[in-house]
């Protein structure tokens, strides 16, 4: 039986990738040591007997911890959003340097396939309108989110270090905004606020005056796109998003318009660093891995509104 192993497995996409590998058939190995996501998401994964837990920091694993043959080793642990990263800065720099060079021992060693979950904020604050991937980017390297940024910056470096000196075979997902069923209602992104806010009735929290802009890719669609990357013979940055833009100002009015309710907009400060600008060129994903999104902001949205729906009525 082949296998995978998937760090951050009960994360956000980390669940949706275990899924789809226990559907094709794989026995799922996953590391998690659960600091940004939570046991009980797993339930129902560790009922099927192909599913494995190693309840584990990635920086604290050894290459000969692990007996298995991997075909994949997927790294998507990290704390990825704003507030999670910041609250645990060390740590999200620990597990894209440390945990990274760590995975990549067990890739080499096994002659896996090693997939780096990287990130549009490589780009940082973009001084170009639509980011591709020959843009080097705009990054604070001391500024609060550097810790994202540079970690997965770093990440991307030492994954091409490993291609280059040691012939890892390796892919690497920039991946832009994402959300969907499956997200942590709290997690204090864009899209997770608004959606409890306007399902609860309360004013939706903008940050600064609304005219930044975001591209928000539907789960299903970027996991669509890992698949690809994996099948792929390519060993460079790909972004993985979709492109449409939107203010954020645009984003609360349409989830108004969808949930359609009075709700009120407050303006809050504008956290430092905050990228003015972000959308992917993806025209490396359409010609290489022939991959695009086709899920638009208001079907995701429609699809998401349920889960947040079901969540927070758990709360009460
Ligand atoms: N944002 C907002 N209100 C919120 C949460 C976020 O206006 O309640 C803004 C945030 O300042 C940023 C954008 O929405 O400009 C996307 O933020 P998010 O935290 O989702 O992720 P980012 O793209 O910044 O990593």
């Amino acid at each position: 039986m082949k296998k995978v192993l998937i760090s951050g497995g009960a994360g956000f996409i980390g669940k949706y990738l275990c899924r789809e590998f226990l559907k094709d058939g794989f026995e799922v190995i996953c590391v998690d040591n659960f600091l940004t996501s939570e046991r009980k998401d797993l339930e129902v994964l560790l009922e099927n007997k192909n599913f494995k837990l190693i309840e584990r920091d990635v920086t604290e694993i050894e290459e000969k911890d692990l007996n298995d043959n991997f075909e994949y080793v997927l790294h998507f642990a990290s704390p990825a959003s704003p507030v999670d990263y910041l609250k645990y800065p060390v740590e999200t720099l620990r597990v894209n340097s440390i945990g990274t060079e760590n995975l990549l021992k067990i890739a080499l060693k096994r002659k896996s396939i090693f997939l780096f979950a990287s990130t549009s904020e490589v780009y940082g604050d973009p001084q170009i309108p639509v980011q591709n991937e020959e843009y080097w980017g705009n990054v604070n390297p001391i500024g609060l989110r550097s810790v994202y940024d540079e970690g997965k910056r770093y990440g991307e470096a030492i994954t091409m270090a490993y291609f280059r000196k040691y012939k890892v075979n390796i892919r690497m997902a920039r991946i832009f905004n994402t959300y969907g069923p499956g997200m942590r209602i709290d997690d204090g992104r864009v899209i997770p606020n608004f959606l409890s806010q306007a399902i609860e009735g309360k004013p939706l929290t903008i940050y600064g005056d609304g005219t930044q802009t975001r591209s928000f890719c539907y789960v299903e669609d970027l996991v669509r796109g890992i698949k690809k990357l994996l099948e792929a013979d390519y060993h460079f940055p790909i972004n993985l998003g979709n492109p449409e833009e939107f203010t954020i100002l645009q984003l609360a009015e349409k989830i108004k318009e969808i949930i359609g309710t009075e709700i009120e907009i407050v303006f809050k400060p504008l956290p430092p660093d905050d990228p003015k600008r972000r959308k992917p060129d993806i025209t490396k994903a359409r010609e290489i891995l022939k991959w695009e999104p086709v899920v638009s902001l208001e079907e995701g949205l429609r699809k998401t509104i349920p889960y947040f729906e079901e969540k927070l009525k758990g709360k009460k």
